[in-house]
């Protein structure tokens, strides 16, 4: 994903500035160095490497520290800045501050930090298959690397938790922080049982937890944000004098859903009453942030015959106007502070525990003006044809569609306007067109799934090798089924329509009501199996 990428760069750039900054400013002060700078004049390039080498030299049980920083950080939001370099005693420590409290680190920049707290993730990113009902899960798994760099360290106790983080942006109660922000524990590690005295070099702590299908992706939103908290902390006992501040690392995970998509696009047709106008279309039931898709659409019975005047009647497409259209809804919670008592509230009524959120914003739209393939030229079967093209904006913040158990829902939607105005001409001259002065608004809505891609993940489950109780005594023959089914689908195809209203296949008719100039047209669609 090019934002995640951007965010990495930005991430790295940033701590990079700061550990220059650092850099430039101890090698000033004459501190001792195995790898010096030759001075500020150099490129920021080299003076990466310069880091690096000298990240080996010092920490050589540790494995290089840009690898990791890839490892670790492409599956960590920006904010989760690493390592700051702390240089005291002559020693050469790291620390990792989440970047909200950056001022911190200025300030314990002073105190003597006799270890640090690094981790790898070892599981593949964090990708729930199928939805909150029937998604198994997700695996997280990876180690905790506790580098001591004093000859002992007792360490008092060594935790880690995974938290899942519910913000409301517009919160029940304004500047009230239980009310805008609800965290809940998934999983606490406790790396040991008691204190124990740790030797100098690195300690790995293994962790895993499997993430439940029913949690929430990540998501950032304009009403809520949903992000999921990995904190470890080694407390190190205090030796009496000074005290060891706990040694934290924090990172924020991101977790992706992929809903499955079918390769059969859906059709649906949809009329205009008082018109005869019918539109016919075709367009993927799923989409994904990255990537275009085409929706392809007919419009029939745009022309007439009025045999008594011998002219013929028909409508034009002017102008075109696509736009996808993203709904989220959330309920945000009162705080105990906040809810209104049982006693406050209206007899029988239940008290009120949430308000309900909601909000679209426009994820991607175009206005056409060509494109089509018109064709008049027969009075019975004109047509205008056309193939839209259309995917998320470029710069467009978008969450995928999601439906949690907290109430928070993410739906999305293709709108589709038509401008058309209505012209005649007589029969025998066709090119004497005449304007009617009447115009019409066609408006579609087409629902859609904005959902991540699979990828080459996949399911944790799947990919256990199959036990021997699973193995048949032969192999599997081609089941009857797969050819009943694409039976079906041709016949899906052809089956004629009943009633005048539509033509295609039907197996539900909706009565839609389109909002604002709402018409009222029917929906006829079938599911594309
Ligand atoms: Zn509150």
């Amino acid at each position: 994903m090019p934002h995640r990428v951007a965010n990495f760069f930005r991430s790295s750039t940033h701590s990079l500035e700061h550990q220059v900054s650092n850099f430039t400013k101890k090698s000033s002060s004459g501190s001792r160095r195995r790898a010096s700078p030759p001075g500020s004049g150099r490129s920021t390039g080299s003076e990466l490497v310069a880091y690096t080498s000298e990240e080996e030299l010092d920490d050589s049980h540790a494995p290089p520290y840009v690898p990791r920083l890839k490892m670790g950080d492409s599956r960590t939001s920006s904010f989760t800045s690493d390592s700051h370099k702390e240089k005291e005693h002559g020693h050469h420590h790291r620390l990792s501050f989440p970047g909200m409290h950056f001022g911190r680190s200025n300030k314990e920049s002073h105190v003597h930090t006799p270890a640090s707290l690094d981790w790898k993730l070892e599981s593949p990113p964090i990708v729930m298959y199928g939805n909150a009902e029937n998604s198994t899960g997700a695996l997280l798994s990876g180690q905790l690397f506790l580098h001591i760099k004093d000859e002992a360290l007792e360490i008092e106790s060594f935790t880690a938790t995974l938290t899942i983080r519910v913000s409301q942006k517009k919160p029940f109660a304004n500047h009230c922080a239980e009310c805008t922000s609800q965290c809940t524990e998934i999983k606490k590690w406790s790396m040991l049982e008691h204190p124990l005295v740790m030797m100098r070099g690195q300690h790995s702590f293994p962790f895993s937890v499997l993430m439940e299908g029913h949690l929430p992706a990540s998501m950032e939103t304009p009403l809520v944000s949903i992000s999921y908290e990995f904190k470890a902390e080694a407390i190190p006992r205090s030796n009496g004098i000074t005290p060891v501040p706990p040694i934290r690392l924090e990172k924020v995970l991101d977790v992706k859903r992929s809903l499955p998509a079918s390769e059969i696009p859906h059709h649906s047709v949809r009329v205009f009453p008082p018109t005869n106008i019918k539109a016919s279309a075709h367009y993927p039931h799923v989409i994904h942030p990255i990537g275009s898709y085409t929706l392809a659409l007919r419009l029939d019975g745009i022309s007439k015959l009025n045999p008594r005047v011998n002219t013929i009647e028909y409508w034009k497409l002017k102008k075109l106007t696509w736009r996808l259209e993203e709904t989220i809804k959330t309920v945000a919670p009162a705080c105990g502070r906040h809810s209104p008592r049982l006693g406050d509230s209206e007899e029988g009524a239940q008290p009120k525990k949430g308000i309900v959120r909601s909000d679209t914003r426009i994820i991607g739209e175009k206005t056409l003006f060509s494109g089509w393939k018109s064709d008049y030229t027969s009075a019975n079967d004109a047509k205008v044809e056309l193939e839209l093209e259309y995917s998320l904006g470029k710069h467009a913040r978008s969450a995928c569609d999601t439906k949690s158990q907290d109430g928070t829902e993410v739906s999305h939607q293709l709108m589709v306007e038509m401008v058309v105005s209505q012209e005649w001409a007589p029969v025998n001259k066709p090119s004497l067109v005449t304007h009617t002065g009447v115009g019409r608004i066609l408006r579609m809505h087409f629902g859609t799934i904005l959902t991540e891609r699979g990828g080459i993940g996949i399911s944790w489950d799947n990919e256990a090798p199959p036990i021997y109780q699973d193995v048949p005594p032969s192999p599997p023959a081609y089941s009857q089924e797969t050819n009943l089914h694409s039976d079906a689908s041709i016949a899906e195809m052809i089956e004629p329509l009943d009633g005048a209203l539509t033509a295609g296949p039907v197996h539900r008719l909706v009565v839609e009501e389109e909002g604002g100039s709402s018409r009222g047209h029917r929906r006829a669609s079938s599911e594309g199996r």
